[in-house]
């Protein structure tokens, strides 16, 4: 595969749309980055990476914190998380309310906020402290040892934070966690706000890609639940257009707010995006064409 002609027929491709899309005006620390900017990083499981565009702006990885927080819980045996949180398509916006009532607290999936918040409350219950964890694992996986939450991006969501809180108390109240709802949501407006780079957050996907080996050669999830973590990122990892995205780009992907999305080939690669420009249903508007593109130009759709 050459990667470099791939990476600058993306280029080509996404160019005319950089800009486009709008950043999300509900995280006051999200509204304020620049939408002109572009990347696209690959990282092989063979340990080649190639880079093109801003690889080297960090941005919040938002929701795809989801992915890294889910490994750390499928990594313990018998957390009994499925009976916690569903793993079905919801069909509606990722921090949608009606649907958890309805379903009297079960989220449908861990990759929508309410889920999300699940884990989050799982994660914190389990280790004491589930940020550091997801710091440590970021960290080791990224070769990124300053890697850190953005305190300006963290007060930003703990400020705009109470569609989230309503989630966790509704939730709390169906008796489906663990925690104080506040201490939980702290830990996920935290994971939410964590930076990476593209090129770091494309070598933190090959975890995903080798099915839970993590940078060091060390297993972090046995290969069963490491293949529930792609399966999900499939049907329920860019919100509700996770159907236009199979049609479309035919890979396993989680997008972010923050206008990343993480992409997997299943023992080949992991390709991060990153455009902040978001459309209707908060992926990004760029990621969405650039990871269209490079299915098409590499045939590495998985269907
Ligand atoms: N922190 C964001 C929120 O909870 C994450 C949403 C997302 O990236 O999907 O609203």
């Amino acid at each position: 595969m050459d990667y470099e002609n791939v990476i600058e027929q993306v280029l080509a491709v996404t160019a005319p749309h950089v800009g486009e899309g709008a950043v999300p005006d509900y995280i006051p620390g999200l509204a304020s980055v620049d939408p002109r900017q572009f990347a696209i990083s690959v990282a092989t499981v063979d340990g080649r990476e190639f880079h093109g565009g801003d690889h080297a702006v960090p941005f919040a990885i938002e929701s795809i914190s989801k992915v890294f927080a889910l490994a750390l819980v499928l990594a313990r045996k018998n957390t009994g998380i499925w009976k916690r949180v569903r793993r079905e398509p919801s069909g509606m916006p990722f921090n949608d309310l009606i649907e958890l009532e309805l379903e009297r607290g079960l989220p449908r999936n861990p990759y929508i906020n309410p889920g999300a918040i699940v884990v989050a409350d799982q994660l914190l219950a389990d280790t004491g402290d589930g940020l550091a964890a997801l710091r440590e694992l970021l960290r080791a996986e990224t070769g990124n040892p300053a890697l850190e939450v953005d305190s300006v991006i963290a007060e930003s969501e703990l400020g705009a934070g109470d569609r989230n809180r309503a989630m966790g108390y509704l939730m709390a109240s169906f008796g489906n966690m663990r925690c104080r709802v506040d201490e939980a949501l702290d830990h996920y407006f935290r994971q939410c706000s964590f930076t990476l780079t593209c090129a770091e957050l494309a070598r933190a996907g090959l975890l995903v890609a080798r099915h839970g080996v993590r940078a060091d050669g060390s297993r972090l999830l046995d290969p069963e639940p490491a293949r529930h973590i792609t399966a999900l990122m499939a049907t329920c990892g860019t919100y509700d257009a996770a159907g236009e995205f199979a049609y479309e780009v035919g890979l396993p992907c989680k997008s972010g707010v923050g206008g990343g999305i993480l992409a997997v080939v299943p023992e080949v690669c992991s390709v991060a995006v990153w455009g902040p420009g978001l459309d209707a249903k908060g992926n990004s508007v760029t990621g969405g064409i650039a990871l269209r593109e490079f299915a098409t130009a590499s045939k590495l759709s998985v269907f």
